[in-house]
């Protein structure tokens, strides 16, 4: 039976969820086909949304817009979803080695307003060895994609606007008005489909450069759940009770994107110096991560190809910028609002044209 439709959405991780949630709330008319590839990287991810990062602690990009735009539409989502899909949390920072602790001083010294000092040094000391102190950075959100993606993709099934099925590129017809696929017609296509799009013939010049990460995830019982302990590694509580997310790695050279014994021996040796309580390895997942060379996403349509799409390159912070830009993207759609100039796509119009 033919079917008609005004946006055609391709994947339901983070990308595609949030830019539904928007159009539907716009009263747009829309279907997302999904495979429900269990690899993606929003199935895989922690849901950290920190303020700072990396070793010097440098302060994330458009933190002060992204960081409480994203606490507001975590809480509106899941208000509707009856779910939990944000929590507040903060980063119990322990300092690896001499240099780290004399960062994050350093970094409290010109008076940040993320990272702070932490007063009770001993207060961790019955689940963790750490010699070199702790610091803290707050506030901190984890978004629970485990319950958020499954909780929508159940409403949009609910709704009728859901496939499930792999999308087959070279089944889509682009005319200038519209777009074919099978038996949809739509007024337009918008790629969320995380890697898929590397190899997109409307995408592809875009400076992908995938990284693979993989993580473990651990049922730890005891530990306290209100706080994420970084050395290193990152512990991370999952909405389920005792059960912690590790990791992550960050690769940029890779073969494939499967679990490694590597990974998984160097992540239990690193927990069994660091955490003083019992834990086990219930799951080791990994995956790829949609990143760009540049580190920032693409947002927005092709110059010459104007309805289809492209909501991708979300690299390491997805849980972030994944909501931002999708209201963005339905904001140029509707309002024609323009999209930030370092992440839209009209940045690489000369070689998206070639
Ligand atoms: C180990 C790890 C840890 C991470 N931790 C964090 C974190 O703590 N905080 C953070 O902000 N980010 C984190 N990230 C990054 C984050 O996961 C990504 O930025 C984000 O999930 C990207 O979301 P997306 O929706 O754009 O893409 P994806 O998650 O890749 O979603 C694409 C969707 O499209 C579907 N799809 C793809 N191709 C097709 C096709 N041909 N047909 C049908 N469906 C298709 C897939 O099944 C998937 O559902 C982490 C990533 C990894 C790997």
């Amino acid at each position: 039976m033919p079917m008609q439709t005004e946006y055609l959405i391709i994947g339901q991780g983070i990308s595609g969820s949030f830019l539904s949630y928007y159009l539907r709330k716009e009263g747009k008319d829309f279907i997302v086909i999904d495979n429900n590839n269990s690899r993606s990287p929003s199935k895989i991810a922690a849901g950290i949304i920190n303020p700072v990062t990396g070793r010097r602690l440098v302060t994330v990009w458009k933190v002060d817009e992204v960081l409480p735009f994203a606490w507001d539409a975590y809480q509106h989502i899941g208000h509707e979803l009856n779910i939990t899909a944000i929590s507040q949390k903060s980063i119990i920072d322990f300092f690896p080695n001499p240099f780290m602790r004399e960062s994050f001083l350093q970094k409290i010294g010109t008076g940040d307003k993320y990272v702070h000092p932490y007063p009770e040094q001993n207060h961790f000391n019955n689940f963790f060895n750490y010699d070199l102190g702790c610091g803290e950075i707050r506030p901190v959100y984890t978004a629970h994609l485990e319950t958020l993606l499954p909780a929508w993709r159940q409403q949009l099934q609910k709704e009728n606007k859901l496939l499930e099925e792999d999308f087959d590129i070279a089944q889509l017809k682009v005319e200038k008005n519209k777009v074919h696929y099978k038996n949809i017609t739509a007024d337009k296509i918008i790629f969320c489909d995380g890697t898929s799009s590397f190899e997109n013939p409307f995408f592809k010049q875009l400076p992908f450069a995938p990284n693979k990460g993989e993580a473990l995830v651990l049922h730890i019982p005891g530990l306290p759940d209100q706080h994420i302990y970084k050395k290193g590694l990152m512990i991370v509580p999952l909405a389920q009770p005792d059960l912690f997310w590790v990791g992550a790695s960050y690769i940029w050279d890779f073969d494939n994107s499967d679990p490694t014994e590597t990974f998984r021996q160097n992540t239990e040796k690193a927990l069994q110096q660091w955490l003083k309580i019992p834990f086990t390895v219930v799951e080791h997942r990994s995956g790829l991560r949609p990143a760009t060379l540049e580190r920032r996403p693409f947002v927005g349509f092709h110059p010459v190809h104007t309805n289809v799409g492209i909501l991708n390159g979300m690299g390491t912070k997805g849980c972030s910028l994944a909501p931002f830009f999708a209201r963005q993207l339905t904001d140029h759609l509707l309002y024609e609002e323009p999209i930030a100039v370092d992440a839209g796509i009209e940045r690489f119009k000369k070689i998206l044209m070639r």
